[in-house]
């Protein structure tokens, strides 16, 4: 049987979890996407170009600076950032389309990224900070998932600083030391927020038929 709280119409929102590297952020949104429908991944633009067994379409919209440039100035980015000399930028469309359906949107972005969201989408932002208990535990994590070299370890160890530097703009500070507790939080904030009056658009007719 469907459960009731589905069946009252509301506006999805955009989750946005944001942590330095190896603090367990990917592991987290897979447990917690793993059986959500309601759930969608928004795919970014990005003028990279894509990695050995990435899919256009599915990992990135891959495309030229000249066209990336044109859909910033007409408008077609939620939010867009420069890393790593690179262009990354959210398309708005689907994500409204999203939001409309009832469908909560998460996103793979930074901080900088983030933060346009707050300004663009005040009201449909949840911004969840991730942060290791120690940063040893961090660098351990990242030697045991074994897909970096000592090199990319290094640079992400420095980046980890100034990504953590963040959590004072994010709306929840998660504490990753014991990953089904970190996954429990983030899935009973997901659902504290789905219910929140101003996202249930449908209440006053499910009231008016109680
Ligand atoms: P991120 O997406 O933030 O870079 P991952 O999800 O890839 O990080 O996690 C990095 C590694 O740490 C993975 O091997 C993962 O299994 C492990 N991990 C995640 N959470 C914990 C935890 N609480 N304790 C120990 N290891 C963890
Ligand atoms: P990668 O090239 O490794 O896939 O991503 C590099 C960085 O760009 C990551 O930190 C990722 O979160 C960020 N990123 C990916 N897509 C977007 C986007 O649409 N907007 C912003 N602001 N950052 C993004």
């Amino acid at each position: 049987m469907k459960n009731i709280d589905e069946t009252i119409k509301r506006r999805g929102l955009l989750l946005v979890l944001t942590a330095p590297s190896g603090c367990g952020k990917s592991t987290i949104t897979r447990k917690i996407m793993g059986d959500d429908p309601s759930i969608v991944v928004s795919v970014s633009a990005t003028t990279r170009d894509p990695r050995p067994g990435e899919t256009d379409g599915e990992d990135y919209f891959f495309m030229k600076t000249e066209e990336f440039r044109q859909k910033v100035n007409a408008g077609e980015f939620l939010e867009w950032a420069e890393v790593f000399g690179r262009h990354y930028g959210t398309p708005k469309s689907a994500v409204e389309a999203a939001l409309v359906s009832g469908k909560d949107v998460f996103f793979d972005i930074d901080w900088q990224g983030a933060e346009q969201l707050r300004k663009n989408a005040p009201d449909d932002l949840v911004w969840i900070c991730i942060l290791p208990p120690t940063i040893e535990s961090l660098e351990n994590r990242l030697r045991a998932r074994g897909q970096d070299s000592d090199e990319v370890i290094a640079r992400r160890m420095l980046e980890a600083e100034s990504e953590a530097s963040h959590w004072a703009d994010a709306d929840y500070v998660v504490v990753n030391d014991d990953l089904d507790k970190a996954t429990r939080q983030v899935r009973a904030i997901l659902d504290a927020e789905r219910i929140k009056r101003v996202r249930r658009t449908g209440l006053a007719e499910f009231v008016k038929k109680m």
